[in-house]
């Protein structure tokens, strides 16, 4: 299965999953309702869950590890 998608998941083999959005804490249109769920053939995750989050206005980057 080298160089296909997954015929399963439709995703390309080194790529994330479809991206999706937490727009400051809430999940924009489309959002899984499971966004932890995986390809049950290939075991990558669907999803890649992106949050966007809005920094008050000033300078800094908000570390947050
Ligand atoms: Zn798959």
């Amino acid at each position: 299965m080298q160089g296909g998608r997954c015929p399963e998941c439709g995703l390309p083999p080194d790529g994330p999953g479809r991206i999706v959005l937490i727009d400051d804490g809430t999940p924009a249109e489309g959002f899984p309702d499971d966004p932890e769920e995986r390809c049950s053939r290939c075991d990558r995750p669907l999803w890649c869950v992106v949050q966007i989050v809005y920094e008050e206005e000033g300078e800094g980057a908000i570390a947050d590890a």
